[in-house]
């Protein structure tokens, strides 16, 4: 029987120490977060400082709060790589979570995320507000700053108890799935025309009466027409003129 490991890990945790390798050039990081069946926190190892120039500590010693991609790397020596952490792993993806919604600090300028896995051809990166509409399959970069507000936005939902974690669904995934909905749905969503209904997701058109309203799915056959109309959602408004 083998145990099947995951080849790639996306999560969130703090940074708890970065420093300069032991032996050789290049980076070293102690991250909060525990490979799946180890005790002991994730070290991550690299050579580029680039990539982490913008993980700074502050001066309590404290790192900032990352989500990182990571790929399964070789087989350490004398292991059988029967556990995730027989193998080193390799950080393909970094991204700061405190990117500022304000625009004070907006990370995506200093410090791209590297993307995993490279793609072929990667788009040229759209300009900032490009909307993407739902369905067209995720080929342009996602923009950092936006992802990053999203993100914020996620926890913050959840925090506050507004969208709390399914029962039987794991952190992580929820926040990932929150931020992308946000992303997607919200933050590269089209602007509406005015008088749009955002509850049916279609757009109202003028009454004789000044209103705006939409039709409304028939309950039953024999049913006269009815509307949804603007500052009257939730009702079912059979004569539009009505009001
Ligand atoms: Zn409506």
């Amino acid at each position: 029987m083998t145990t099947a490991i995951e080849s790639q890990y996306h999560f969130t945790a703090e940074v708890k120490s970065k420093g300069k390798q032991q032996n050789r050039d290049g980076w070293a990081m102690v991250v909060d977060w525990k490979l799946p069946g180890s005790q002991y926190d994730l070290t991550l190892y690299g050579q580029d400082w680039e990539t982490v120039r913008d993980v700074v500590m502050d001066e309590k010693g404290q790192g900032p709060l990352c989500i990182f991609t990571i790929n399964q790397g070789n087989l350490k020596k004398d292991k059988t790589g029967q556990y995730s952490s027989d193998y080193f792993w390799d950080m393909v993806g970094i991204e700061q979570t405190w990117i500022a919604g304000d625009g004070e600090r907006v990370a995506s300028d200093e410090a791209p995320p590297v993307q995993a896995p490279p793609k072929p051809n990667p788009a040229p990166a759209p300009p900032a507000r490009t909307p993407a509409p739902k369905d067209q399959p995720f080929e342009i970069p996602p923009n950092p700053a936006a992802l990053g507000a999203c993100h914020n936005h996620a926890v913050d939902f959840i925090v506050r108890g507004i969208l709390p974690v399914p029962e039987g669904r794991e952190l992580f995934g929820w926040v990932r799935e929150l931020r992308d909905s946000f992303y997607r749905e919200i933050n590269q969503a089209p602007v509406a025309p005015l008088h749009y209904c955002y509850q049916h997701d279609q757009e109202r058109r003028q009454g004789p009466d000044g209103g705006w309203g939409h039709k409304l799915p028939k309950e039953a056959d024999d049913h006269a027409d009815s509307y949804c109309i603007e500052g009257r959602e939730g009702w079912r408004v059979f004569d539009a003129s009505q009001r």
